[in-house]
Formats: structure tokens, sequence, C-alpha cells
């Protein structure tokens, strides 16, 4: 399979995305899964999967990654989720437990809203709300620095090394938003969250593109428009904007020149797209 890369400030991601049709998005160095709507040989090996919402564009391969594991012995993976749907998701996989006839071995973890998880030193994450039809959330992946308090910026080596010794505590942490996933949402998503228009990287629906289907047949849908995108533009902060989930209709050809023409040019130069490799180029 011909899989979408993208490959920004040290933060590498694969995957692939079709908007109705699947939706796969994973961070390998961080042993990390963003829903999954389909399966391909090795996506099991991702210990954490984090799932936006129940859709089977984006969930389809769920019962199948908990499934394998459970075969090949390897650790019970973590599964995080809307903690609307807990009582269903355990139902669903007791069934498929029981039809393949053994023990399903998985951690299921109910979302808190806003409240960072840790998965190592360096990087943690939270769930924000989304606005879709469904109970729905996104996911902020947040790095922690230590840097230097301000006052001791100037400070050269043999200075930090003196107040260091006289156990001052010169340096302090900072915690960042580096990526978001917003999963199927409304532009709501954007609007309401500082932490997702600050994310270094953000990964972001837009399922429609043109008149043909406007902005209130995807506002219906609990989709995102180019058209609203373009409206609020001003408000990304991100250093990469990454557009997927883009509806089936849309060739490459028509999504690029489509997206090109509605966007002021200072975001355009920060769009990229999640597309199979060889049609990943932005000309
Ligand atoms: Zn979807
Ligand atoms: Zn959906």
């Amino acid at each position: 399979m011909d899989l979408a890369e993208f490959e920004y400030s040290g933060i590498k991601i694969q995957g692939y995305s079709e908007g109705g049709i699947r939706t796969s998005i994973i961070w390998p160095n961080l042993d990390l899964a963003f829903d999954m709507g389909n399966t391909y040989p090795g996506q099991t090996r991702y210990k954490n999967l984090l799932l936006t919402h129940s859709h089977l564009d984006h969930f389809a391969g769920v019962p199948y990654y908990i499934s394998q594991r459970s075969l090949q012995r390897l650790q019970p993976p973590n599964i995080y989720y809307p903690k609307e749907i807990h009582n269903d998701l355990a139902e669903l996989f007791k069934i498929y437990s029981r039809l393949e006839d053994f023990e399903y071995k998985v951690n299921l973890i109910p979302m808190e809203l806003g409240k960072r998880l840790e998965l190592n030193k360096q990087y943690s994450f939270a769930a924000h709300k989304t606005f879709h039809r469904v109970p729905s959330q996104g996911y902020t992946v947040y790095e922690t620095k230590v840097k230097l308090k301000p006052e001791y910026a100037d400070l050269n080596q043999s200075e930090i090394v003196k107040l260091k010794e006289r156990g001052t505590e010169i340096s302090q942490k900072i915690i960042e938003p580096v990526f978001s996933f917003s999963g199927d949402t409304k532009i709501e998503y954007v609007l309401e969250h500082e932490d997702v228009r600050k994310s270094k990287v953000l990964f972001l629906e837009c399922t429609y593109l043109d008149e043909k289907k406007d902005v209130e047949h995807t506002r219906l849908w609990g989709h995102t428009h180019l058209f609203e995108i373009a409206e609020h533009a001003e408000k990304f902060e991100n250093e990469r904007l990454i557009l997927l989930h883009f509806s089936p209709r849309y060739s490459y050809k028509f999504i690029r020149e489509q997206v090109q023409k509605k966007l002021p040019k200072y975001l355009w130069d920060r769009v990229e797209f999640f597309f199979p490799a060889k049609h990943s180029a932005k000309k």
C-alpha cells in the first residue's frame, strides 16, 4: 500500500486518509496510532491507539488490531476514546472475543477531556472536544522541554555552572502543543481550542471543497469545508497545516488547485496534503 508520509521538525507521521472510506495515522517513534479505519501489515505493532470516534471509516480495523495483538502475544494495547462510548466498546469487544473463542487482551481507557496523560518523559497527550455527529474528540500531543529561565538566558557557560553549584534552580519546564489531529469535526474544533491553533503541526479534516457540497451541507454532516478554513485563515498559528479526509469525489489535481485558489498565500505556504507519496507534491 502506498502510504502518505509527513515529516517536519522531528515529527514523522505515516498513514492514509480518504473521507468516508478510511483514515489511519501513525507516529511510529511514539508507538502511537490515531484511528484505524482499516489495517495493513505491520500496523498492529503500535501499542497506543487514540480513537477520535466510532464511525467505521476510522474504526473498522480496531477489532482486528486487538485480535492480532492477542494472538501474537504482544502486550495488550492501550485504547483511548470518548468516554460516552465506553459501554458499547466493552460489549463489542466481548462479542468479538466470544466469536473468535479466545481472550481479547486490551486496556480500555475512556478519556477525560483536557486532561494530559504521559506517554513518556518528553511527550504527553490530551483529548479536546470535536463537533461531529457521534461522540468525538481530537488529540493534541505535547512536548515537555526544559529551558533556561528567561532571567538567566544571557549568562555564559561558567556563570551557569556557578549558579548550579550554588543550587540555584535555573531552568523551568515548558509544555508545548506540537501536534494535533482533528478526526472528523466542524470548524469549531479549531475556533474553540487554543492548543489546536498553536500546535506546531495540525492535521485537520477538510472533507468538502466546493459549492456543490456547500458549507451548510458540510456542517450538517459534522465536517469542515475549505471555505471555512479560508474564512478563519488568520487564526491558524500552526507552522504546518496538513489537510486530509477529502471526499473521494475530488481528484488530487482538483484538491491542490482549489486549496491554492481559496486560501490566502500566507496559509497556503504552510499547507501540505496527506496524500500517498507519489501524489503528495504541492505542484
Ligand atoms: Zn470520517
Ligand atoms: Zn465520522
